[in-house]
């Protein structure tokens, strides 16, 4: 449920949880339990964590024209690691 904020002519502004169907009737004061009128502020738009952005940006692009390998990747920068195990040296290779 959003969080609206309301003004109470006697105790100031106060913020509650409400259904939007009722957002636009009063509510009463959680201090003096008077009747309080909706006011309008800023958005609570908050900036997220660069990491955070970049992946749900991926996320979005990927959902309408996910990436797809078109070829196989070169061995260019890829290290040729020596098995260890003789059980290794003798599985097949592509
Ligand atoms: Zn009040």
């Amino acid at each position: 449920m959003p969080t609206y904020r309301y003004a109470c002519a006697e105790c100031g502004a106060f913020d509650a949880i409400r259904p939007m169907r009722e957002s636009g009737s009063g509510a009463s004061c959680p201090i003096c339990a008077g009747p309080s009128r909706r006011v309008f502020g800023a958005p609570a738009l908050r900036a997220l964590p660069a990491g955070l952005r970049s992946a749900l940006d991926a996320q979005h692009r990927s959902a309408d024209a996910p990436r797809v390998a078109t070829s196989v990747p070169g061995r260019a920068g890829r290290t040729q690691r020596r098995a260890t195990d003789p059980r290794q040296l003798r599985l097949p290779r592509p």
